[in-house]
């Protein structure tokens, strides 16, 4: 019986241990750049840090996980299947922003 005071949280980044596979649950891992609330896993840390510093952090939606998710909870759910297709012949519909001035 383990009744450890932790609990064993995976990266809701990349579904990897937090904070990495050798200390699993042992300590804290880093707070995601995204909304500084969210916990993820160090090597996360390091992506979003990398990411920051080049302006192209990924918000959650982009995530790995977070899309794997989506697609599983959709493909679940015909009524949300039906809402996303909507969503995507909406995307397509509209027009893409032009504006783009670059000398
Ligand atoms: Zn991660």
């Amino acid at each position: 019986m383990q009744s450890k005071t932790m609990m064993k949280t995976n990266c809701p980044r990349c579904e990897g241990p937090i904070p990495n596979e050798a200390h699993h649950g042992q300590y804290p891992g880093a707070l995601s750049r995204t909304d500084n609330e969210t916990e993820i896993c160090s090597s996360c840390g390091h992506d979003e840090a990398w990411e920051q510093m080049a302006g192209v952090l990924r918000p959650r939606e982009k995530w790995d996980a977070w899309l794997q998710w989506q697609q599983l909870y959709i493909d679940n759910n015909s009524e949300l299947q039906d809402w996303v297709t909507d969503l995507k012949i909406k995307e397509m519909k509209e027009e893409p922003p032009d504006g783009e001035d670059e000398g």
